[in-house]
């Protein structure tokens, strides 16, 4: 069957990740004593430049990349613990994870060696942030019908456009923009580049979004003949396209897809406590079974990445099931206390916080990365259907 093109082999973690796991929650477990990381009573993504040094000192940012670039030689599946249990404790590390997860692959892939030696380092100290510059107000899910372009002049090009829902570019210093630097033709994908763009340019404006959680993440930028150096081109021009797909692949696996509403999860099970009812003991077991089996899903495609291949079809699977999961499980818990009868007025009063925060977020899990039609679109793709 042609269902077989499709790879998950789940890895082991192997014994020695138990220790890096140990050593992680109790440096969180010190952060919370010292009150530098309240227990959350959200499952937002903050930010906290002083938390993100901590872990830059810890090894913790830039864990697989080569040592000549600031990074630290780790694997895949030890990035992948550490970031499960950074997730696990809703820890305020919005501020480097774009530049973490998926720019720096970018710059790592594709960049030149200049561009390599020059932001690498400074991502891994925590010193440098991204915000993806990909969706436009006219072109989200139809990313190849984006309309910022750029025209060449002497020593670099002139930029002309605007980008929406830039996550964290009132944080970040740079964005890696997708952008139009020669006529489409017949195949849209062509004539699409990457440039590294300084935000603090002359011409860009960035204008806060609030979302429905009240919380300001993303933003609208605008360029207006922003000046890019010829250097901060990214790799060959033209190859805009294969570069922001790539990208996608590790957007769209890792475990923050299936753990966005952990917290939620977290808090409830506390709530309901050892008296939980058999009934919410069968729903919370079958929750936790899903999460464990997109877990092995996730983890399994952290491997292929690590070994150079691009999983795309394999990680939109991910995405498409982790993040209709982690919808329902919000849905589910809201049940749950409702069914079992939990005062959220009363000693659950966190339980009902954290409730609401994850309600307000729950809503974009399967649009941001990619919407969950699209990525049906992807997988159907890959099994030849389409
Ligand atoms: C919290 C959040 C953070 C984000 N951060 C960033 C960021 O940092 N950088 C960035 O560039 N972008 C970011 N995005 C944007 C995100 O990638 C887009 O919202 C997403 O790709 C969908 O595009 P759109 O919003 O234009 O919706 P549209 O493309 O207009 O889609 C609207 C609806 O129509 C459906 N639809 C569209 N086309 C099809 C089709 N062909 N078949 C079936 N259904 C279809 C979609 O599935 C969706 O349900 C973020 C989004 C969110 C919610």
């Amino acid at each position: 069957m042609t269902a077989a093109r499709f790879e998950f082999t789940p890895p082991v973690f192997p014994g020695h990740i138990e220790s890096l796991r140990e050593e992680v929650r109790a440096f969180l477990a010190e952060e919370r004593a010292s009150g530098a990381l309240p227990r959350p009573n959200y499952v937002s993504m903050l930010v906290s430049l002083p938390f993100t040094k901590k872990l830059a000192e810890r090894g913790w940012i830039g864990m697989t990349w080569p040592a000549e670039y600031g990074g630290h030689e780790r694997t895949a599946l030890e990035r992948y613990a550490v970031t499960e249990e950074l997730l696990a404790a809703c820890a305020p590390i919005r501020a480097h994870w774009v530049a973490d997860r998926q720019s720096a692959a970018v710059l790592l892939r594709f960049g030149t060696e200049e561009q390599k030696r020059k932001y690498l380092p400074r991502i891994a100290a925590g010193d440098w942030f991204f915000t993806p510059g990909l969706s436009e107000p006219d072109a989200g899910s139809d990313l190849a019908s984006l309309r910022t372009s750029a025209t060449k002049v002497e020593g670099g090009w002139r930029v002309q456009g605007t980008k929406i829902w830039n996550s964290n570019s009132h944080v970040a210093q740079y964005t890696l923009l997708l952008c139009r630097t020669e006529p489409a033709g017949e195949d849209r994908h062509h004539g699409l580049s990457r440039f590294i763009v300084d935000l603090s340019s002359p011409g860009i404006q960035i204008r806060p979004i609030i979302n429905l959680a009240g919380e300001h993440d993303f933003n609208q930028l605008y360029f207006d003949d922003v000046f890019v150096p010829d250097e901060n081109v990214v790799g060959e021009l033209g190859n805009g396209w294969n570069q922001a797909t790539t990208e996608l692949a590790y957007e769209r696996s890792g475990p923050e897809r299936w753990m966005s509403s952990f917290r939620l999860l977290a808090e409830l099970t506390e709530a309901l406590g050892e008296d939980a009812s058999p009934s919410a003991c069968r729903e919370l077991g079958a929750l936790l079974a899903e999460m464990l089996a997109l877990r092995q899903m996730s983890m399994s495609i952290a491997v292929m990445l690590e070994q150079g291949r691009a999983p795309n079809q394999e990680a939109a699977i991910v995405k498409d099931l982790g993040t209709c999961f982690e919808q329902a499980m919000v849905a589910k818990a809201r049940d749950l206390i409702h069914e079992e009868g939990i005062e959220l007025h009363g000693g659950a009063r966190r339980l009902g916080e954290v409730l609401d925060n994850a309600q307000a977020w729950s809503i974009c899990y399967t649009i941001r990365g990619g919407a969950k039609e699209i990525m049906r679109g992807v997988i159907a793709r890959g099994l030849g259907l389409r």
